[in-house]
């Protein structure tokens, strides 16, 4: 039998945070079980054999409003301030996404354009985030007009392909991550510390874990070892419906085949990323070059590719958030309250829609709160 403090399953940022933190603090043991062969769960990043760094698993910035957050990180990166931009490709035109002012100006003739923003400024306010299907509530038919545009051009058929289904059989909440913005603001984010690790994901989780008290196994499945470990607590944030042997049923998950090349050109696109909302199979296009700033005379772009997750090799990247899922969620979720040394978080673990800084930060609450 093995000893540890902490056993923690995945190293991702909800695993690697955790397990920085109980071992620098509090000077516990610790094991962290990944499957994959490398750490830093979907934030991983890596030189291609070109030599050009990507992100693995699909492009990440790391944005937050949290002081404490970017703060934490810090400690073992030094960031690159990075503002994320994204245009559409939308009747032709490449225009700035979130849909915003600059977008109403590009898409729009002068004398339509004027009324729009006098009424998006009147009803709602300038400065003003507007999810979606809030917009189409409006009274306003001017306004009514440009909800059914911005919903037609840009959120069905994106929508559609990357879910396999249409926005209004989601939760409302996966929509308004990208609201329409009545400003004249072109980044992705608002949030106000945005960038990514200067030397990439992977050596910042190398950093954290640097740990005497850290020990790490690679390629192995926690249910392959863990009836042979001692340990005091579990932090688990694999699946839950796979801890639970799918007991109740199977979460459905949305997955994404990616597909990277690379081009012999310095750069491919203006932009980090280009939405195509209306064409093609896959809805982004993403140049690494602009997140990373790294300077090479070639380019590595990537296509996101979304597709069912049903076979055992799919990845599970999105949870899907309808309320019938959700409910399935809540009997693994009552079950997992059963457990008192067992941790569940992160985005698969808790079937939620997390960006990195919300994981961190709820990492820093428990770790304080707990009082461990
Ligand atoms: P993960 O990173 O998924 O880590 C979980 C780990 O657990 C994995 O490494 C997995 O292999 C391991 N594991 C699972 N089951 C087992 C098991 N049975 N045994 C052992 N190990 C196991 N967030 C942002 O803030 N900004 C972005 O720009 C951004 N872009 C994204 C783009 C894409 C395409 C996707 C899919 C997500 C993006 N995110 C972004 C979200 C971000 O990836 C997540 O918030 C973050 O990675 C979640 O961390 P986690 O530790 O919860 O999960
Ligand atoms: N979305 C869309 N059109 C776009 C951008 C986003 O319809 O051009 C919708 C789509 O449903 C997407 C969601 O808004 O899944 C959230 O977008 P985000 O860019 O946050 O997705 P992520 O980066 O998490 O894949």
């Amino acid at each position: 039998m093995f000893n540890y403090d902490y056993v923690i399953v995945g190293a991702g940022f909800a695993g690697s945070v955790f397990a920085e933190r109980v071992a620098n603090l509090l000077n516990k043991k610790v094991l962290i079980i990944e499957k994959r062969n490398h750490i830093g769960g979907n934030a991983y990043d890596e030189y291609n054999e070109d030599g050009i760094l990507v992100h693995k698993y699909g492009p990440h910035i790391f944005h937050t409003n949290y002081k404490e957050v970017w703060d934490y990180i810090s400690q073992f990166t030094e960031m690159n301030i990075y503002y994320h931009h994204v245009l559409a490709s939308i009747d032709g035109k490449y225009v700035p996404i979130p849909f915003n002012l600059n977008t109403l100006y590009e898409l729009f003739p002068e004398s339509v354009r004027i009324k729009l923003e006098k009424s998006l400024i009147e009803n709602y306010g300038y400065g003003m985030k507007v999810p979606i299907f809030q917009l189409m509530k409006t009274e306003n038919n001017d306004l009514k007009f440009l909800a059914d545009f911005i919903y037609n051009r840009l959120f069905l058929n994106y929508t559609t392909k990357q879910w396999g289904m249409q926005p209004d059989e989601l939760d409302e909440e996966v929509t308004a991550r990208v609201p329409v913005y009545i400003s004249k603001d072109n980044r992705y984010f608002g949030d106000k510390y945005q960038g990514v690790p200067k030397h990439g994901y992977t050596k910042m989780f190398e950093r954290m874990l640097d740990n005497k008290n850290i020990h790490i196994l690679l390629n192995t499945d926690y249910k392959e070892i863990i009836n042979q470990i001692r340990y005091g607590k579990l932090v688990y944030t694999g699946s839950i419906d796979y801890f639970f042997d799918y007991k109740y049923g199977k979460l459905p998950y949305r997955s994404l085949d990616f597909k990277f090349e690379t081009l012999s050109v310095e750069k491919f696109q203006p932009v980090g990323t280009v939405n195509y909302p209306n064409d093609y199979n896959f809805t982004r296009i993403t140049e690494f070059k602009h997140l990373t700033g790294q300077v090479h005379n070639k380019t590595t772009i990537l296509k996101e590719l979304p597709k069912e997750c049903k076979n055992s090799n799919d990845t599970p990247y999105y949870p899907i958030l309808q309320k019938r899922n959700v409910d399935l969620y809540m009997k693994y979720k009552n079950e997992a309250e059963k457990f008192n040394n067992v941790i569940f978080i992160g985005r698969l673990a808790e079937y939620k829609y997390y960006n990195m800084d919300t994981i961190v930060k709820r990492v820093l609450d428990i770790i304080r709160n707990e009082g461990m």
